[in-house]
């Protein structure tokens, strides 16, 4: 069932995004050549029990995962791109990061995910970002009322199409707001005019992520890691949405 948002219960997931943005922001910072994906995750339960918020992940335990999950956030290196548990890892020269946060304040909930490459990057890894972020803004500049979920995943699908990456159908966007997952599923890819259509208080997370060169994951022995099937490297962008009256509110934009 998809529940709609009232302007105030969207001003707090505002609140939240923001906390997201902010966070997500310092570990663009912090995730240099040497350091721990451990230090990240400690950073970051840190930043969450000092501003009262909850981690969405920390002791999730879904159908696909070996939960419980006890970390806060989600660290994804080179072919890992979803659900990445950290581990003893220093970041190495060239490294293609992953960094997802979903948290909660209050009871609202934002999630957003953003790709690095950790000091000298590679104009192919750089390209592969790209194309996950212009997928994300084509899919934002479509998410509008009277518009279908079909709109935003024919979008995604189109730039990756034109930059020439795969696509997977499994892992894509998806309804939140009390919870971190609700419905409506947006696929990462489809046709356009299809499927729920678009109202004002409908808050989404898009995501577009690509691998090079598959568009099948298999699972990391760890029991969470989602890597590119073939090992080729990977790319996510995120950002939680408000559909309004006008132009969509982006909520895990750093304001
Ligand atoms: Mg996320
Ligand atoms: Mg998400």
């Amino acid at each position: 069932m998809v529940e709609l948002k009232t302007p105030g219960e969207i001003e707090r997931m505002l609140v939240t995004g923001q906390f997201v943005a902010e966070v997500l922001g310092e570990l663009r910072e912090r995730a240099r050549v040497g350091v721990n994906l451990l230090e990240l995750e400690a950073h970051v339960r840190e930043k969450i029990r000092l501003r009262g918020a909850q981690s969405c992940y920390w002791d999730y335990s879904p159908s696909f995962g070996r939960g419980p999950f006890r970390n806060t956030v989600c660290l994804s290196v080179n072919d890992a791109v979803l659900h990445g548990l950290p581990f003893d890892y220093a970041l190495r020269d060239g490294d293609v990061l992953t960094m997802d946060l979903a948290v909660g304040i209050d009871g609202w909930v934002a999630d957003s995910a953003t790709t690095i490459v950790v000091g000298t990057a590679a104009p192919e890894d750089l390209r592969l970002i790209r194309a996950t972020e212009d997928a994300l803004a084509a899919a934002i500049a479509v998410a509008l009322p009277g518009n279908r979920i079909g709109d935003i995943s024919a979008a995604i699908s189109a730039v990756a199409h034109d930059y020439g990456y795969p696509v997977n159908t499994e892992f894509g966007g998806h309804g939140l707001g009390r919870t971190m997952h609700e419905d409506p599923h947006i696929p990462n890819a489809g046709k356009p005019g299809r499927g729920y259509r678009l109202r004002p208080g409908l808050t989404i997370a898009i995501e577009p992520w690509f691998a090079r060169t598959t568009d099948r994951v298999v699972t990391d022995p760890d029991g969470w890691t989602l890597r590119s099937a073939d090992g080729s490297r990977t790319a996510h962008s995120e950002h939680t949405i408000a559909i309004t009256d006008d132009v969509p509110k982006v909520l895990t934009l750093a304001r």
